[in-house]
């Protein structure tokens, strides 16, 4: 698997290379701001103790408090937290939010364990974590595997050790404790808005067939949302397998299906085939929504999808980039097609500071507005350089960056 760090950090110089920024900047944006690697305690339910690894990388506060969900998985490790960390930057900046980039995350397989060890686990990265977050200094948010109970057990942490009872330290908390109306669908319908934004650029048909690779959170609202918009879904997997119907797969049944048995196994509606498969089915949008690393050079020549749009964090690679811009088919960046929940997260962190509440008719309008406007520009400076949409996403966000570094840096030599 490549370095998730490396592939972000390549991706920054592709960019550079076509709309050059200051050298210093660069080195500024290359380098993450701290970076906290901890060792948490954990007591498991026969009475040992256990040491896990977490993390918190803080990339980048040039345009607000650093902001980026916290992932528990076994292959979560620092370079992973610190790629994750250096998108948000680029991410944030792109959406046009009042926020930096950060990540968090524990090497953990979270399935191992009870409900009660994972509480006390969430409880743990919080207690290691407190002084360095904050509703000003630092904002995380779920992610893979962390859920908005995760997060309420966490907020309620944070408040427990700082006194802090504002709620604006987590986001993506559960409606009853402080949450945002339309948080965990954001990232998902935000995908949509962005693909609807752009659909029409590259011909695609109101009715597109669509394969959904993960269906955790984002892939599985995603596969509720762009059915029920009309595009039929053909294909969904989870980490195991796929099942796939040429048809349209009955997501409701599906998703019920996983729920009860645990797995896709034995699902009636379609016919099972392998991840990989999924990757390479001729559809008319593919939505990786799971891991890293998805779409590479081994794999890119056989994508037949007419449009990919990245809801999961980097499952592109720069060497399947080019794959596949030489065959003409359009990639929406994960900066750009997953921001929905950051945006959102920012907004629930917005209502929660002010004490406010939003109608989720305010939050999504609110959230589309955005899209629509950022899409727009990313088509535009794409086209305006002739090159892929990450490399326009990720040429506006440095544009942005620069501009708040150099503010940054007038402020501190004057
Ligand atoms: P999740 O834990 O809810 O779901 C992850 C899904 O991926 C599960 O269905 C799992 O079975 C599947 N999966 C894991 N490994 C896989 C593999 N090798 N092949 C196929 N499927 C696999 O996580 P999520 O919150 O839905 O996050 C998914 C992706 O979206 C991640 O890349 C995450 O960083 C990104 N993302 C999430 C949010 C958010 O708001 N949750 C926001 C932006 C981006």
């Amino acid at each position: 698997m490549d370095n998730p760090f490396t592939v972000a950090l390549q991706q920054i110089a592709r960019a550079a290379a076509l709309a050059p920024v200051g050298k210093d900047f660069l080195e500024r944006i290359r380098t993450p701001e701290r970076e906290i690697s901890v060792s948490i305690p954990l007591s498991m339910d026969d009475g040992s103790v256990r040491f896990l690894e977490g993390y918190r990388v803080q990339h980048s506060s040039l345009r607000g408090p650093y902001k980026g969900g916290i992932r528990f998985h076994p292959q979560t490790n620092m370079d992973e937290v610190r790629a994750l960390a250096l998108w948000m930057t680029l991410k944030t900046a792109v959406a046009d939010i009042p926020m930096g980039g950060g990540k968090g995350g524990i090497t953990v397989d979270p399935k191992k364990l009870s409900h009660a060890e994972l509480e006390r686990l969430s409880r743990g990265w919080v207690r290691a974590l407190a002084p360095v977050i904050g509703p000003h200094i630092d904002v995380p948010a779920p992610d893979v595997n962390t859920t908005p109970g995760i997060m309420a057990w966490m907020e309620e942490e944070y408040a427990s050790i700082t006194g802090d009872r504002s709620g604006a330290t987590f986001t993506g908390k559960p409606l009853s404790r402080g949450g945002s109306e339309g948080r965990e669908r954001a990232t998902s319908i935000g995908g949509w808005y962005v693909f609807e934004a752009l659909r029409g650029k590259h011909s695609l048909p109101r009715s597109s067939s669509v394969a959904v690779q993960g269906m955790g959170n984002v892939g599985g609202h995603a596969a509720e949302i762009f059915a029920s918009a009309g595009h039929p879904i053909v294909a969904m997997s989870d980490s195991k397998n796929a099942v796939y119907n040429e048809k349209g797969l009955d997501v409701a049944a599906l998703q019920n299906h996983k729920k009860k048995y645990g797995s896709l196994d034995a699902f009636q509606g379609g016919e099972k085939i392998s991840n990989e498969e999924l990757l390479e089915l001729p559809v008319d949008v593919l939505l990786p929504a799971a891991l890293e690393d998805q779409i590479t050079a081994r794999n890119a020549s056989r994508i037949k999808a007419k449009m990919i749009v990245e809801l999961a964090n980097g499952p592109t690679t720069p060497e399947a980039d080019d794959e596949l811009l030489g065959r003409g088919i359009p990639v929406v960046p994960d900066i750009l097609a997953n921001s929905g929940g950051v945006i959102v997260s920012t907004f629930e962190w917005e209502q929660n500071l002010a004490g406010e509440h939003w109608s989720e008719t305010d939050v999504l309008g609110k959230l589309r507005t955005i899209l629509e406007k950022q899409s727009a520009l990313v088509a535009a400076k794409a086209e305006g350089l002739h090159t892929d949409l990450r490399r326009g996403a990720f040429t506006l966000a440095l544009e942005r960056l620069e501009g708040a570094y150099r503010q940054h840096l007038l402020k501190k030599l004057s």
